[in-house]
């Protein structure tokens, strides 16, 4: 803090005491600053020394000498008289603040009156430095000569004087000091009331009974408030929803605080609506001293933590419920941290292994294994991939607690934070005994089905292979009767026998159409690269007298080269074509062949502007003996569209039918690329 003595005493005072003590005494004085030198107030300097002594060199360097040894004990505090080299008398009296020298009383420079002055050197001075003698030694008359007594009489006064000015500095100086703390000590105040005022956090002092002496803004907002003022001096009960529950906490953290502890608690406070707000409370009694007395207050800091709570409940619920799924889950789920410790286990675990979730925890998880070595190699091929998120599935043999072994399908997977550390592993294990049963049981069926499928192929084979032969007979024979003894009979016999062979001829039909599909079936299939186009322009070819019969018109699009079985492709075109001509009353009929390249296969279509088939019957046309027109209607066994679909079947490719009732028909069928 600023000492500086001009601050702590009246100069202007000063200036008029000095003038008056020189007036009464004579004597020269200067009041001069200790710090920086600057005089405050002088009088009487003497010629001798502003106009000799300090204007040469040397003399003044003699006078800076006296001015120095009196600086160096007057800091002191010590008054000290000294006669300077330059032959003159000089007195120093230290003016001193809280111990520290801030300025000096001089008096001088004088003679005394008993001294013999030393002319000889005087002079000696003058012939040294080239003063004017005369006008040197008539500024050493012009210094005035005391009496030893009347030096003695000035110094006291003096003294007295500095003693004087040293107290008003002093006193000065403390009460600025306080001045200067207190102003700080304000200052420290309001910046705490507006730090208190304007908090983010909600602030308020309680004292005695608990009253609101002061709260923030803050605290208002949080407790539905206007402002601090309107909660000035509520009372303890405004804050809690109950009177229990105020008295429940009064009493749990009454005694805490009266202990000086810190209190840290989550409190349901009350608004001033009467509605809850979830708050943290932090409390600590003002008078650290004397904690017991709560007369001072308790200060305590209110933060609204209802987002908190609210978080912290939708987490248990979703815990609840995430607990509820894992225990409502008919498989077993096991829960082991990342060292395979067995931390959680559902119901359905004890359920399908029979063991208490106690049992599971206390024994090791290898009493589940069958082949628990075998277990631990896959744990260790997982462990290889926790790097990557996706599960591992594997199935394995398990044993219940009551020895039975039964088998199991286990989906592990591992558990990670956000920076992908392993939290653990969930392994998923399900009972898949009935599956497996299921699966042997379809393994006997499908086994069954193939035999007898194969008979049945077989015996349809051999049936239409060995049934031609006699049939041929029937035939030829009832033909020969037919030409040979037509004239023998009547007009009824005549109409049995045209009935008999026009049934054998419908009977070879049916027996060849039988045994081209049976063939299909059986018949390995011989695939070599073809041009569509070329095979389709054949089935034409085969076909004209039927397009000519119907005045049909055909025609194609582009066509690619496939690798299918010729033959099998031929008959292929060869029945769709047929139906399009067959079932076909327009009077401009005719056929559209195409082919859309797309992807892997070629899908082709063979559209007709004919009588159309309903919704109804798109899949069963393509059964075997599925007809939809008696024979009088459309001559036809039935086997055409099964033979057609058995046929893009073997080769890969899918075939259907897209048509209504009076708008033609549309048969698409694809054929893969490759083989
Ligand atoms: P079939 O022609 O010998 O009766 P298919 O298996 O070839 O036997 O055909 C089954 C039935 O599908 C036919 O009876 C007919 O009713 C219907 N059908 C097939 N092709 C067409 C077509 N292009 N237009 C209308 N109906 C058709």
């Amino acid at each position: 803090m600023d000492v500086s003595f001009q601050k702590l005493v009246d100069i202007k005072a000063l200036k008029k005491m000095v003038l008056a003590n020189y007036a009464a005494s004579g004597i020269p004085i200067g009041v001069v600053d200790a710090v920086s030198g600057e005089i405050y107030a002088g009088v009487g300097w003497q010629r001798i020394c502003t106009h000799f002594h300090r204007k040469h060199p040397e003399t003044l360097a003699r006078c800076v000498e006296s001015d120095t040894a009196i600086a160096g004990k007057i800091t002191k505090g010590e008054t000290l008289a000294y006669k300077c080299k330059n032959g003159l008398w000089d007195i120093g009296i230290p003016i001193m603040c809280d111990n520290r020298h801030i300025a000096t009383i001089f008096l001088g420079q004088f003679i005394y009156e008993d001294e013999k002055i030393d002319k000889v050197f005087f002079k000696n001075q003058a012939a040294e430095y080239g003063f004017n003698v005369d006008d040197y030694l008539g500024a050493l008359e012009a210094v005035p000569v005391f009496t030893k007594e009347k030096v003695g009489s000035i110094l006291e006064y003096n003294k007295a004087l500095a003693e004087f000015l040293s107290d008003q500095a002093t006193t000065n100086w403390r009460l600025r000091q306080e001045f200067a703390q207190r102003k700080q000590a304000e200052s420290l105040h309001t910046e705490l009331e507006s730090l208190f005022d304007h908090a983010q956090v909600g602030l308020m002092v309680l004292r005695g009974e608990r009253h609101l002496v002061k709260g923030n803004q803050r605290l208002a907002d949080i407790l539905g408030y206007g402002s601090p003022v309107d909660m000035q001096g509520l009372s303890k009960k405004a804050l809690h929803l109950t009177e229990e529950r105020y008295v429940e906490f009064g009493e749990e953290h009454h005694n805490a605080l009266t202990r000086g502890e810190k209190l840290q608690i989550e409190y349901e406070l009350r608004r001033k609506d009467g509605t809850p707000v979830w708050c943290s409370l932090s409390g600590k009694a003002l008078d650290t001293e004397n904690p017991s007395d709560l007369d001072k207050g308790v200060l305590w800091v209110v933060d609204d933590i209802t987002e908190k709570k609210k978080a912290e409940q939708t987490l248990k619920e979703s815990e609840l419920l995430m607990k509820n799924i894992f225990n409502a889950l008919k498989e077993a789920v096991l829960v082991l941290d990342p060292q395979r410790e067995l931390i959680n286990v559902n119901h359905a675990t004890q359920d399908i292994f029979g063991y208490s979730a106690k049992e599971l925890y206390e024994q090791s998880t290898a009493v589940l294994h069958v082949d628990h070595e075998h277990y631990l190699e896959f744990g260790n091929r997982l462990r290889e991939t926790f790097s990557e998120a996706a599960p591992t599935e594997f199935e394995f043999e398990a044993r219940r607690k009551n020895g039975e072994i039964f088998p199991t399908e286990h989906t592990v997977s591992m558990m990670k934070d956000d920076t992908g550390k392993a939290l653990g592993i969930v392994s998923v294990v399900r009972d898949i005994t009935e599956r497996k049963n299921a699966e042997n049981e379809l393994r006997k069926l499908l086994s069954e089905l193939e035999r007898s499928n194969n008979e049945l192929k077989q015996f349809a084979y051999v049936a239409s292979h060995d049934l031609q032969e006699p049939l041929r007979a029937v035939a030829g024979f009832l033909q020969l009767l037919q030409s040979r003894y037509q004239s023998h009979l009547d007009a009824k016999g005549r109409h049995y026998i045209e009935r008999s062979v026009k049934a054998a001829q419908r009977m070879q039909t049916l027996i060849t159409d039988l045994l081209s599909l049976s063939r299909v079936n059986t018949t390995p299939l011989s695939i070599e690269t073809h041009d569509i186009g070329h095979i389709t322009e054949q089935v034409v070819e085969s076909l004209q007298m039927l397009i000519q019969e119907k005045n049909a018109d055909i025609t194609f699009g582009n066509m690619p080269c496939l690798p299918v079985d010729v033959g099998q492709i031929q008959s292929l075109f060869q029945n769709l074509l047929l139906n399009s001509l067959k079932y076909n009353e327009n009077k401009n009929a005719y056929v559209v062949i195409e082919c859309q390249d797309q992807d892997n296969e070629y899908c082709f279509s063979i559209k007709d502007n004919g009588i159309g088939i309903s919704d109804k019957f798109h899949e069963r046309i393509f059964l075997v003996f599925q007809r939809l027109h008696t024979e009088q209607e459309y001559t036809g066994t039935g086997i055409g569209l099964a033979l057609c679909r058995r046929i893009v079947e073997r080769h890969g490719g899918k075939i259907w039918v897209e048509s209504q009732p009076g708008q033609g028909a549309t048969f698409y069928f694809t054929l893969p690329k490759k083989r």
